[in-house]
């Protein structure tokens, strides 16, 4: 099956019923941007900016950065999605004012983060903006809980992007928190695309720290209490495009579950890229 599946890699994944669904790949390296050219990525649904730069010990330049999201970009061949900093207690980055502390799933992560360094939110978002004007680019906000953190966010954005004088990127947020999947009609007018990110959804969701083994197979990510979350969420939110791009969203066991409850775009690891297509053409 997965020889069959590489034959067709390069063809869109479309379903019997004719709807085109995009399987893009998560990417953390230009490395990954190559694994999934060659799987057939139609672009990626997520760059994990903290797993590229993870051993800096100073913040990247923009310059350093606008390099590699468009060598990643030019790639991979598609466009792609600049996650900003999500830097947490899975994903530390050297650079981040980071304190310790007793629970950093629920701490200082994401956009939280970002409130705290301003000026390396911007460089990160003047770079993507750079980028953009070589490659197909989105930007997307991490560990968003309120709309609020949404607003500040597109604020910065656009005042770097009038700065610059370039032209408006697409800018859209994860929904990884519950509080954000419960209310997200409040973010509608915020986002012109949603991702669900269903490994942390599911940890705040199932209350499993994702990274505790004795508890994570309470964090099940097809659990009912978090596809009832999907399905409020894209119920919320007519018109706008919703990906997943949680783990979840590798599971060969879930593509038709997660179609069904009206995902446009599945954003999935390097290597599931061709065999997700496949399993796309038979729903
Ligand atoms: C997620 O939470 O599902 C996600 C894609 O982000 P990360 O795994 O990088 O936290
Ligand atoms: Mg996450």
């Amino acid at each position: 099956a997965a020889e069959r599946a590489q034959l067709r890699a390069h063809e869109p994944a479309v379903t019997t019923s004719g709807q085109t669904i995009k399987v893009e790949a998560n990417i953390g390296s230009v490395d990954d941007a190559q694994a999934a050219a060659h799987q057939g990525a139609d672009g990626s649904g997520v760059v994990r900016t903290e797993n590229i730069f993870a051993k800096d010990l100073t913040a990247p330049s923009v310059e350093a950065q606008t390099e590699v999201f468009v060598r990643i970009g030019q790639t991979i061949g598609g466009p792609i999605t600049i996650r900003t900093w999500d830097p947490s207690g899975d994903k530390p980055l050297a650079f981040m004012p980071n304190q310790p502390e007793d629970n950093p799933a629920l701490g200082e992560r994401g956009i939280r983060m970002m409130r705290k360094v301003p000026q390396i939110f911007r460089d990160q978002i003047k770079a993507a903006l750079l980028a953009a004007q070589q490659v197909d680019l989105q930007l997307m906000i991490p560990m968003v809980t309120d709309p609020e953190e949404m607003a500040w966010a597109k604020q910065q954005v656009e005042t770097v992007r009038a700065e610059l004088g370039v032209d408006p990127v697409p800018v859209g947020m994860m929904i990884e928190v519950p509080a954000a999947a419960l209310r997200v009609a409040e973010f509608a007018a915020l986002v012109d695309f949603v991702s669900v990110g269903t490994n942390d959804l599911s940890q705040y969701t199932q209350a499993a720290d994702r990274t505790n083994d004795a508890v994570r197979q309470l964090a099940r990510q097809d659990s009912p209490a978090v596809l009832e979350l999907i399905r409020l969420i894209r119920a919320a939110l007519p018109g706008i495009p919703m990906a997943v791009c949680g783990d979840l969203a590798s599971d060969l066991d879930a593509t038709r579950t997660l179609i069904e409850l009206g995902a446009d775009e599945l954003s999935v690891r390097p290597g599931m890229v061709a065999e997700i297509k496949e399993v796309v053409r038979a729903i």
